[in-house]
Order: C-alpha cells, then sequence, then structure tokens
C-alpha cells in the first residue's frame, strides 16, 4: 500500500493551489503552491474563510450555486474572480469537492484551483 507519508508529500509538492476547509469554508490547510498563488502564508489564511480570496465581483448566484451543488454533496467547478494578499485580482479555475467519511457525512471540502487569468 502507499504509505500516508507519499500523500503528504504529493499534496505539499503539488503544482496546484491545494486547501482543505471545514463545512463552513474555513481554512484548516493549505499547500506551497496556494502560498504562491494567493500571496498569502499558510501561517495567515489558516482559520479565515474562503471568502478572503473573494474580490467581491462574482455574482451571489455563483456562490449559491456552489453551495447548492456542495449541500448535494456534488464537487463543484467554475470560475471565481479572487484577489491576492497584494489586493491584485486574478481568475481562479476552481473545483471544490465535498470529503466525506465512511458514514456518507460531509466533514471537510477539498478546494483546487489555478491562476488562469493568462488563458482567459
Ligand atoms: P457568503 O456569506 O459566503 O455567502 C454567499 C452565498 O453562499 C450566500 O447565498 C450564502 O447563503 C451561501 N453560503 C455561504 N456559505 C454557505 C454554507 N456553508 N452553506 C450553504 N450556503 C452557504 N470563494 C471565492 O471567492 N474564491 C475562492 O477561491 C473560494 N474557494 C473556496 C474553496 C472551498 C474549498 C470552499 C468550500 C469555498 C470557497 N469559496 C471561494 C467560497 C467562499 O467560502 C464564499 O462562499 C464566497 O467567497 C462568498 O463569500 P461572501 O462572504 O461574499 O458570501
Amino acid at each position: 500500500a502507499l504509505p500516508p507519508e507519499v500523500f503528504r508529500l504529493a499534496v505539499e509538492q503539488a503544482a496546484v493551489a491545494i486547501s482543505i476547509t471545514d463545512t463552513r469554508a474555513r481554512i484548516v490547510y493549505a499547500n506551497p503552491c496556494f502560498e504562491q498563488v494567493t500571496g498569502y502564508t499558510a501561517e495567515e489564511i489558516i482559520g479565515r474563510n474562503q471568502s478572503i480570496l473573494s474580490y467581491k465581483v462574482t455574482p451571489r448566484l455563483v456562490y449559491e450555486s456552489l453551495w447548492a451543488q456542495l449541500a448535494r454533496k456534488e464537487p463543484w467547478n467554475g470560475l471565481l474572480v479572487n484577489r491576492r494578499q497584494d489586493g491584485s485580482r486574478y481568475l481562479a479555475d476552481l473545483t471544490i469537492t465535498p470529503v466525506m467519511n465512511d458514514a456518507g457525512e460531509v466533514t471537510h471540502f477539498l478546494g483546487l484551483h489555478r491562476d488562469v487569468t493568462e488563458v482567459h
């Protein structure tokens, strides 16, 4: 079997911004690529809500459909206008996956995002 340490190293070294939140979107983990993309250190972002990344221009309807999808225990993918720690704006291609325990209860969310400003 794959040692848990390999999972940890793979997540730490992934070339995609990875975060894990509680069920209210409060960040409990962020990988080094997340720090690079957002400009926040893990230390300053842990405990904050993911909404700290919102540039406040994405229509409310987008967030509502995101949360409705997650409430159905389904993954959501979409584009959000994000704000880095320095105030600059970027377009995030984000996938959020509910993390369920053996009883099928959602305990966390996994967020994966890339800066796609240049692509669009
Ligand atoms: P909010 O107060 O969060 O609310 C916006 C709408 O969503 C409202 O209609 C509200 O009712 C609904 N809503 C909010 N929280 C919940 C909930 N727990 N259950 C049901 N409905 C809810 N946002 C970004 O802008 N950029 C990101 O990169 C980003 N990454 C995320 C990654 C993960 C893993 C998760 C779980 C969420 C992420 N979000 C991200 C969404 C973020 O948590 C906020 O919901 C969003 O930024 C809107 O924030 P707000 O303060 O403007 O509005």
